[in-house]
């Protein structure tokens, strides 16, 4: 299917944050756009906005002075819905109300011709719900673009029960032609990201909720372990509690509370205290001094002190798989490494200093694992995206580990340029078990026929810049490690949160990955 040509008029009801960056995409692509806005007045000031948005990167050298002129020349405000009766595609970003959308798309159905598409905006809304009431249902579907809409790549094309599939690719042709990623979702709650990203806070709070690091420590870990961009906490305060939260409620709500999406506690109390973390100078972190102190003024992570204990050569059982640029770190670094053959049947990878036994979590604890593997001195790592690069690792170690024992484990990590972080006994460390709910989630979203594996990725990596897919992550891993990991962290809590998705469970079982 193509996308709509240049010489289509695009319509955009709603100039505020995201109607004003909407148009802009558009009238860049080279659309002529009517932005209009119910507030007199909205919509000159909107494309005003623009001008000055975009004459900053003239100023920067990034644009010339003649493509903002043409820009802003295709861009003309109207204060009546009826200057968009010509539109070919009317976008609607106005409040967040069912009941109100409703009645402005009826009002739009009889205004315009009967094959202008009709989208919404629309973050947690259904699009089967929006279009119930249409005479034609099946043009109208979800254009979901994420907040700057000029500079976030993604667009999700959202599919209520009655859209065609004519129009839901003519809307992702369109998309992509306006330089964004376009990826396909059916209307189910919170689409594909603001549903697959639920854990990523979901898991952070929890790790706060009960004790194992502070907010700064599990940032630090996220970033420099996991790879991510920024970590929950501070992502949070970015976004802010009440938006945040609200999105969670809503998610949990719409699923019928099923525990997978539960809100936390911790976060309800921020909200009540009107922390709501940027916007109101305090979050998790307190940012009223930034700029005057700013690096006093942010915590730092809890990092171990230089350890001194002598390293003896590092004893390697089993296959290393993923941990193999751990290995060669170490080998990197002068320390002596010799290799055996696995003892594990199950052919875990276990790496020996003298009496301490290291091995990547699994998502059980490690006092669990020391009683069921008869080891008394055990220490656990976390996952890392890429241990040759990572920056810092999180431990944790089995009751009956000796301080002697910790030290060597700090000095080990050390030795290759890593930080340590040591984190109470916690089932699945903080990266592993993150990326293991976050493969989850999506697993479940393909399974329900949400995405598939590739949109399902694409989306988490261009609408919230995760490093890697978390199904082409879990791939990496190996799924059947993924489900023994969502397995132990199940039992470990005794919750159905944990429950592994029975997508991910076939996949393992059968030995097939999500992506080819
Ligand atoms: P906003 O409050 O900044 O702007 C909404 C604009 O719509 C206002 O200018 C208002 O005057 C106008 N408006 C309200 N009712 C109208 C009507 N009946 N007719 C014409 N104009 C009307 O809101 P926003 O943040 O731009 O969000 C708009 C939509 O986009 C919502 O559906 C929201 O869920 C969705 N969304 C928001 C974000 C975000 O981060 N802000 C991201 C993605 C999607």
């Amino acid at each position: 299917m193509s996308a709509l040509p240049t010489t289509a008029v695009i319509g955009v009801i709603g100039a505020g944050a995201m109607g004003a960056g909407i148009a802009q995409v558009a009238a860049q692509a080279g659309h002529s756009v009517i932005l209009h806005d119910n507030q007199p007045g909205a919509a000159s000031a909107g494309i005003d906005n623009i001008r000055r948005q975009l004459e900053k990167r003239v100023a920067k050298g990034k644009m010339r002075q003649d493509e903002v002129d043409g820009i802003i020349a295709r861009l003309q405000p109207a204060d009546t819905v009826e200057a968009l009766a010509d539109s070919r595609l009317i976008i609607e970003a106005i409040v967040e109300n069912l009941e109100i959308k409703r009645q402005v798309f009826a009002q739009l159905e009889a205004l315009c011709s009967p094959d202008t598409l009709l989208a919404s905006n629309t973050s947690s809304l259904s699009i089967t719900s929006i279009a119930a009431n249409l005479e034609r249902p099946e043009r109208m579907a979800g254009l979901h673009f994420f907040n700057p809409a000029p500079v976030m790549k993604l667009v999700e094309v959202v599919s209520g029960l009655a859209t065609s599939a004519e129009v839901a690719e003519t809307l992702y042709a369109t998309a992509s032609a306006w330089g964004k990623v376009a990826v396909h979702a059916s209307s189910t709650p919170g689409f594909i990201v603001n549903r697959v990203a639920r854990p990523f806070y979901a898991e952070g709070l929890r790790l706060l909720q009960e004790g194992a690091g502070d907010a700064a420590t599990l940032d630090a870990l996220l970033r420099q372990a996991g790879g991510f961009r920024m970590g929950p906490f501070e992502l949070m305060d970015l976004i802010g509690h009440d938006v945040n939260y609200a999105v969670t409620r809503s998610v949990f709500d719409a699923y019928y509370g099923d525990t997978r999406f539960e809100p936390s506690l911790v976060q309800q109390a921020l909200v009540e205290a009107g922390r709501l973390g940027r916007k109101s100078g305090q979050g998790f972190y307190d940012y009223s001094r930034e700029g005057q102190h700013e690096n006093t003024a942010k915590p730092q992570p809890t990092i171990s002190a230089p350890a001194q204990a002598e390293l003896p050569p590092l004893v390697v059982q089993g296959e290393p798989g993923v941990i193999a640029p751990l290995l060669e770190r170490a080998q990197e670094s002068g320390l002596e490494v010799v290799r055996r053959e696995s003892l594990q049947p199950d052919g875990t990878t276990r790496l020996r200093l003298g009496d301490l036994v290291l091995a990547l979590s699994d998502g059980r604890c490690a006092a669990e694992r020391a009683v069921n593997e008869g080891l008394e001195a055990l220490v656990l790592f976390d996952l890392c995206l890429d241990y040759r690069n990572a920056g810092a690792i999180a431990l944790s170690a089995s009751h009956a580990t000796s301080a002697e024992a910790r030290e060597l484990a700090t000095a080990f990590f050390q030795r290759l340029g890593i930080d340590v972080v040591w984190l109470t006994d916690t089932p699945g460390l903080v990266v592993l078990r993150t990326v293991a709910m976050l493969a989850n989630e999506a697993a479940d979203a393909v399974l329900q026929g949400v995405c598939s594996a590739e949109d399902g990725d694409l989306a988490m990596q261009a609408g919230v810049n995760y490093p890697r897919g978390p199904l082409a992550w879990a791939d990496s891993l190996g799924l059947a490690f993924v489900h023994r990991t969502l397995t132990h962290l199940q039992q470990s809590y005794g919750e159905e949160r944990y429950r592994a998705s029975f997508l991910l469970r076939r996949k393992a079982l059968t030995e097939e990955n999500f992506h080819e």
